[in-house]
């Protein structure tokens, strides 16, 4: 790039654009550089900040026509520091947070840098929710576009599985629509394939009847019957109705104990619930039993405070083959050397409605009811850097023999061996290759678990 030639680009530029523009030497430059997972350390050249589609249409303009490296950035909680770069462009979306409700006609419509707490308290003044994250800070855009598992998922599916349409900045600046009506195959493509195609400018969802109170919570007991836990955890899933949805985790408490337990959200009628869960209350018993009305906007922050901004985070995750005994004693062999108080290890229930869409239907291709295991692994200082990411590897190694073919493109560190992307998107793969090579033949978007164009090495 020709630095006086993108100078004066940027001042054209700058008496234009509705959001802000920012340098290394900035006020609020270094508060915008930062993403979630305090490991990833990138001083992007320019922070484009945009308010509106126009400003992601000039800022990526301006990339293109200088030879820029982009990154775009949603909610930025991407583990492995995609939605931020090196000395290129970051087109940040995170000042986009509007959000519409059509209450008669049960639609939303998110703009891009929109975060799930921003979503679910507008639709909830509705009674309406659809599926989005199980921490309220992570973004919409992201998570969204990688298939988006959360507590709906087994009534309603996906995040994906509700999107309706989005609106994409194209690589050459078109804006365009994907949905079943227009740029059907694009729209395939979204509905899974990450951040590939183009900036989501906003993305709008169907909506459901849900809450405002419904059941959730966590039923936690000591490490030493972690064995049983995930043993009966395996059981209540595998005769969990739709709206109940049940994750499993090794994790510790506040107060540094190990323990083992049982997070879960069901969001039928309170009753329902109330009789859906009674199993779980009642296994034990627990140590501690936080399971029970509550609204549904606090079932999406109930454990927000174990992630905050800052942390340093390395993941690993892969779908299981089965929960089988051997599977769960690895898991246990594995926690009982965390180096980590703040690392878990996960393991995700897959069931009803997401499980009921064809493999081929959206490019999300890990239909199959099952579980997925998720290393989750946080700490605090850098000194444990080392450690933690060993432990990490160490375990993900240890549980190979248990886990299938699959992988959440979501979960993806940057690490990865092989191409992560053909691990992520298995037989859809080459199709999402060829529909690249259609919306983005020169792999503008790259910096994001890439699909290269078909046709490219
Ligand atoms: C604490 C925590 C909790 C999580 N919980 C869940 C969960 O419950 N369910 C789940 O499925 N996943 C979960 N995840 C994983 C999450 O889906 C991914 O981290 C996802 O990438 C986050 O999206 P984001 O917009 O916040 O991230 P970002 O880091 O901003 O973006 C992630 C990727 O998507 C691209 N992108 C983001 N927005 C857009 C856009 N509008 N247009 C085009 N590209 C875009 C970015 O370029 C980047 O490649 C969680 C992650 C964390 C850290």
């Amino acid at each position: 790039m020709s630095q006086p030639a993108v100078s004066d680009a940027l001042n054209a530029l700058s008496s234009r654009f509705s959001g802000l523009l920012l340098q290394a030497l900035d006020a609020g430059y270094e508060d915008a550089r930062r993403v979630h997972n305090g490991l990833i350390d990138k001083r992007p050249f320019l922070i484009a900040r945009c308010r509106n589609t126009a400003d992601v249409v000039d800022a990526v303009g301006l990339a293109r026509e200088h030879g820029l490296e982009v990154a775009v950035r949603g909610g930025g909680h991407n583990v492995a520091g995609r939605a931020t770069i090196d000395a290129g462009l970051l087109i940040d979306l995170s000042l986009m947070k509007g959000i519409h409700v059509d209450p008669t006609a049960r639609t939303a419509r998110a703009q891009g840098g929109a975060t799930w707490g921003d979503y679910n308290r507008e639709t909830q003044l509705h009674g309406l929710a659809s599926t989005g994250g199980v921490v309220s800070t992570t973004g919409v855009g992201g998570l969204t576009l990688g298939g988006g598992l959360g507590w709906l998922q087994g009534k309603y599916g996906l995040a994906i599985d509700n999107l309706r349409s989005a609106q994409l900045v194209l690589a050459d600046g078109r804006v365009v629509t994907a949905s079943h009506d227009e740029n059907a195959d694009l729209f395939w493509g979204v509905r899974g394939g990450g951040g590939n195609f183009g900036v989501a400018t906003s993305l709008e969802f169907n909506l459901h009847p849900v809450g405002p109170m419904i059941t959730g919570g966590l039923a936690l007991h000591p490490f030493a019957r972690a064995r049983d836990v995930l043993r009966f955890y395996r059981d209540a899933t595998a005769s969990a109705p739709d709206e109940l949805t049940m994750f499993a985790g090794l994790i510790h408490g506040p107060d540094g104990s190990a323990l083992s337990g049982i997070i879960a959200a069901h969001c039928g009628p309170v009753s329902d619930g109330a009789a859906a869960v009674q199993s779980i209350k009642a296994f034990g018993p627990p140590v501690m039993d936080a399971l029970g009305p509550m609204p549904y906007t606090a079932v999406n922050q109930m454990i927000d405070a174990g992630y905050p901004k800052g942390a340093l985070n390395y993941w690993k995750s892969s779908f299981l083959r089965e929960l089988s005994d051997d599977a769960i004693d690895a898991m246990i062999d594995c926690y009982a050397r965390v180096p980590s108080p703040m690392a878990g290890i996960i393991v995700e229930h897959a069931h009803g409605a997401m499980t009921r869409v064809a493999v081929g239907d959206t490019a999300f291709p890990h239909r199959a009811a099952g579980y997925n295991l998720l290393f989750l692994t946080q700490w605090k200082e850098s000194a444990d850097t080392g450690a933690c990411i060993t432990w990490t590897r160490d375990s993900y190694a240890a549980m190979q023999p248990f886990v299938g073919s699959g992988r959440y493109v979501n979960y993806l560190d940057d690490d990865e061996a092989g191409d992560p992307a053909a691990d992520a998107y298995g037989p859809n793969y080459a199709r999402l290759r060829q529909i690249k090579a259609k919306f983005d033949p020169t792999n503008f978007f790259h910096q994001n678990q890439n699909i290269r164009p078909a046709g490219q090495p």
